[in-house]
């Protein structure tokens, strides 16, 4: 890496580095984080406090997370005048794996959002959201503890991918005319055109990384979920590449459905199989325990984490994590919440649980097991922020740094 332009280098620790298929990492890894608005410095403070309390015990003191400030959002802007300064993107490079609080998208700041820029740039195509259930949390469905889905949504193509042209534009008219001119096409003359598009490299990479995962965490299938019945030769090819590429990479330890004898599967393999994205919102309803990791296209992707989520008590407790070839950024999935900025009030659990989700992604899975049972006995307790509080009977609310110190005392 060339020197950084604006950042002095981290004072201790030593970088993770990413080979093709693992981690090279030390007893000290130096992690990038960017403390983020609104809320992002209170659940951030906390989610070291519980990632360094969990560490410190599950080690003995052996290991320690060398923490490294990185900027981006309004903290960047008022300090080097940039929303993200490329510093940012090269520390995230560098030392492979960061955590990120959330920003709050600028208003002409030139950006679709900040987020959105950071994922492209750093190409960080795989967004991982896994969904389960933690007891005691308010769900509004019977059964809540069926689900533990891992969603792989992609994060560059489809209509994300950013290629749209609005009504009366220019472009939209040069669009619209080769299109009904050359391509047989008749689009009224009044629209706006999004393009959607969705390649055999965008989706193998993301089914590789979905049925590796599947198969290192020992779970028994991966559904890609599609609306191929409609829109054949984006969501319909996707659907085809994904088994495509368990065919030809993975053929030793996954069976298609369609060749599942008598419901069983053969010992050592992971099922592979697909559902239409309509139905598959009927599923996680009606059939909840029979998914497990799950590949979708970036907008189905979108909508369905959030399904499950609400399904088993809300954003609140979401994690998630952008997935690159060799590097890792791990986010909470909610926003800024601005108007809880400051107040020691919300609740840190996403960011803690995608601190979890970092833990795991080095290998340190004692750690991240002492977070999440310390998690679980937290909210047994029923010693919850506002946000659970309000809606569980008989809780104490706690602040959130109250509730991080919880969550040590608890380990
Ligand atoms: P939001 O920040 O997620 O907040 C919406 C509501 O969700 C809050 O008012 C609060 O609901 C609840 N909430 C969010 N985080 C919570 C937490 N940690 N604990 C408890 N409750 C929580 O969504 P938004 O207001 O639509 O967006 C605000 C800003 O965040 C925007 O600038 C948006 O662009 C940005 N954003 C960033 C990211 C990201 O960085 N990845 C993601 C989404 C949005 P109640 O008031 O009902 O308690």
């Amino acid at each position: 890496m060339g020197a950084f332009e604006k950042y002095q280098p981290p004072t201790e620790g030593v970088r993770i580095v990413a080979h093709e298929t693992e981690l090279e990492v030390s007893d000290n890894p130096v992690i990038p984080f960017i403390e983020g608005d609104g809320i992002g410095p209170d659940i951030m403070r906390a989610t070291h406090r519980v990632l360094n309390g969990a560490v410190q015990k599950a080690y003995d003191g052996q290991r320690k997370l060398c923490w490294y400030e990185i900027f981006a959002g309004e903290k960047a802007q008022s300090r080097f005048g940039e929303w993200i300064p490329k510093d940012t993107f090269e520390a995230v490079r560098h030392y492979s794996v960061a955590l990120k609080g959330p920003l709050t998208t600028p208003v002409g700041g030139g950006f679709r959002s900040l987020n959105v820029t950071l994922r492209q740039v750093l190409d960080l195509y795989a967004c991982v959201r896994p969904v389960r259930y933690f007891e005691g949390v308010p769900s509004p469905v019977k059964e809540p503890w069926k689900m533990d889905m891992v969603i792989f949504r992609e994060n560059t193509e489809d209509v994300y991918a950013g290629i749209e042209w609005a009504k009366d534009s220019d472009e939209v008219r040069r669009v619209i005319q080769f299109l009904n001119e050359e391509m047989g096409c008749s689009i009224r003359s009044d629209s706006g055109i999004g393009i959607k598009p969705i390649s055999v490299t965008g989706t193998k990479r993301l089914a590789r990384k979905a049925i590796r995962y599947a198969l290192t965490r020992n779970r028994k299938s991966v559904t890609f979920v599609h609306k191929g019945n409609i829109m054949k030769f984006t969501e319909g090819a996707f659907r085809d590449w994904g088994y495509e590429l368990a065919r030809e990479e993975f053929a030793e330890r996954t069976i298609p459905e369609s060749e599942v004898r008598g419901g069983d599967l053969p010992p050592g393999k992971i099922l592979v199989n697909d559902r239409i994205a309509d139905a598959m919102f009927q599923q996680i309803l009606t059939r909840t325990d029979e998914y497990s990791v799950v590949v979708t296209p970036n907008l189905n992707g979108d909508y369905l984490s959030d399904a499950c989520a609400a399904q088993v008590g809300g954003l609140g407790l979401a994690p998630g994590a952008n997935l690159g070839e060799t590097m890792a950024l791990f986010e909470a999935t909610h926003g800024t919440a601005p108007k809880y900025a400051g107040q020691d009030k919300v609740n840190p659990s996403s960011l803690i649980l995608s601190g979890v989700m970092m833990l795991e992604h080095i290998g340190w899975d004692e750690a991240a097991g002492l977070i999440v049972k310390s998690l679980e006995e937290t909210i047994r307790q029923k010693r919850v922020t506002y946000d659970l509080a309000r809606m569980m009977e008989g809780a104490t609310k706690v602040s959130t740094s109250q509730f991080a110190d919880a969550m040590v005392a608890n380990m």
